[in-house]
């Protein structure tokens, strides 16, 4: 039955009406041949992130083109939902760098891979300190309309030409808002939301936009990803996981929901 969807979903995304998580273009687990790191699927390092008992803190590196570099804002929420969902008494630091991508303007998931891969400072599975990296690269990703995507299970990116160029009109709702949204979003499908690593026992999987929430409330709204946010989304742009989101959570970190592609099994050391 999960061959099955992620069959379907892999057929979806090859037609193109979404981009948001890269991975699954390929048909399946991502992993590096050059290395002996396997860099997964999104949601790969989900149990990593909301349990402790192997990843004791977390650091997200956010490595920015010149004049891409985030907002405060969006870096303070960016932690404030990390530290709301994950099991971190380490702590969760974000460490937000200028850096050189060395990169034309167009971007395929393997792109931002590579890239990521050669721009990251350590492992995902870095010891004791689970390390994610979100890149706000210059450029746009090669298909159309999307603003932001998650390629494996540690990496995402984000397009802010993209974010500007969706701003509603009289900046309702304003690319800062979007940009916040867009970031925490993608941080939700490393977190394996919707139903990328579980099956949720709630019905609020967009059928749709499969991966994608129903709720227009929710940060996973599957118009979240999409240039057209401005024509789904009204003012106020949700920046939160909603009640079934942070219920899959819960149900995830206690094993009470089967989680699977996990990079690190979610044992107790
Ligand atoms: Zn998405």
């Amino acid at each position: 039955m999960r061959a099955i969807s992620i069959l379907v979903l892999s057929l979806f995304l090859f037609s193109n009406l979404s981009g948001c998580f890269g991975a699954f273009e390929e048909g399946g687990i991502f992993s590096d041949t050059d290395s002996e790191e396997k860099f997964g699927i999104p949601g790969g390092l989900t149990l990593a992130c909301l349990r402790s008992s192997q990843f004791e803190s977390m650091v997200v590196e956010v490595d920015y083109s010149q004049g891409y570099e985030p907002n405060s804002q969006t870096i303070s929420t960016l932690k404030a939902r990390l530290e709301q969902v994950c099991d971190k008494p380490g702590g969760i630091s974000i460490l937000v760098t200028q850096t050189d991508f060395q990169h034309g303007s167009s971007w395929s998931a393997d792109d931002i891979r590579e890239k990521g891969r050669e721009t990251r400072e350590g492992a995902p599975q870095d010891g004791t300190r689970l390390r994610w990296h979100l890149m706000f690269p210059s450029g746009s990703y090669d298909s159309s309309g999307v603003l932001g995507v998650a390629v494996d299970a540690s990496t995402a990116a984000i397009f802010l030409d993209d974010v500007r160029d969706a701003e509603g009109l009289f900046s309702r709702p304003s690319a800062e808002d979007i940009e916040e949204a867009v970031t925490v979003h993608e941080v939700g499908h490393l977190l394996g939301l919707v139903n990328l690593v579980y099956e949720s026992s709630h019905p609020h999987e967009d059928s749709d936009h499969p991966g994608h929430s129903n709720n227009e409330d929710s940060v996973m709204y599957w118009a979240i990803e999409s240039s057209d946010i401005s024509s789904f989304v009204s003012n106020d742009v949700p920046d939160e996981f909603d009640g079934d989101d942070i219920d899959d959570f819960a149900g995830m970190a206690s094993g009470e929901l089967e989680t699977e592609n996990q990079l690190w099994d979610g044992s107790d050391a």
